[in-house]
């Protein structure tokens, strides 16, 4: 394996697709057919950044058949409302995570020193014009100050809290989660010391994943009607 991921070559690729395949090159392991023949459901969806530094099986303590993913730069839920033709990637994948597989918990996952929310104050590279629009998508969790430190991190939760509201947006998941069904969570992964602090619906801050409230009534807009941010996560 190199050391340096960037410089993976095809030759890396394909010594780790056999590594995967066993020694042998025979198939993968038995326990990834048990996998699909319909009976294991995931119980939970996984939204996060496309940042190679947010690996969900590592921060949730996963494996095969027990977390679905979605990642996406800067882990954003784009508004609810297709209009024919579209193919919108996060509606499918929302739908699958809640009719076919039956998923009781979505967590949308921001993370600390994320490229995606700096560009929101510095601009993306010129020749992005996708990237740029799908940036606009965070634009309400910008503050009106210099994108210090402190800022940008304020940022990340906003940016959070942004895509719990607008997951609420999705009749599918706001009726589930007013029927106690399903429960949002919001997380900020601290890429430097590790740290994952959960954001509280009742303080509206993000604490310590050791001091959150492991009840499901903690859990963002559990009560109907009460889907706005609240105020300390997202006052400026
Ligand atoms: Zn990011």
């Amino acid at each position: 394996m190199s050391e340096d991921p960037m410089a993976a070559s095809t030759d890396d690729l394909l010594r780790r697709l056999r590594g995967f395949q066993g020694a042998s090159g025979r198939r993968p392991r038995p326990r990834l057919h048990e996998l699909l023949d319909g009976t294991r459901h995931a119980s939970a969806l996984f939204i996060g950044c496309s940042d190679l530094r947010v690996v969900p099986h590592l921060l949730t303590g996963t494996g095969p058949g027990e977390l679905l993913v979605l990642r996406n730069i800067g882990a954003l839920v784009p508004r609810c409302g297709c209009t024919e033709g579209d193919v919108h990637a996060t509606a499918a994948t929302l739908e699958y995570a809640l009719v076919a597989q039956q998923a009781r918990h979505i967590v949308v996952c921001g993370h600390s020193r994320c490229g995606a929310m700096r560009s929101l104050y510095g601009g993306v590279p010129a020749g992005a014009p996708h990237l740029a629009a799908w940036l606009d998508l965070a634009r309400e969790a910008v503050l009106p100050a210099p994108p210090d430190a402190q800022v940008l991190r304020r940022t990340e939760e906003r940016s959070v809290v942004l895509q719990l509201v607008r997951l609420m947006e999705y009749p599918l998941v706001r009726e589930r989660v007013q029927a106690g069904e399903l429960a949002l969570h919001g997380w900020h992964y601290d890429v430097d010391d590790g740290e994952v602090r959960v954001y509280d619906a009742e303080s509206g801050e993000f604490v310590p994943a050791s001091r959150a409230d492991p009840e499901p009534a903690a859990a963002y807009a559990r009560r109907p009607g009460a889907h706005k941010p609240a105020a300390a996560a997202w006052s400026s």
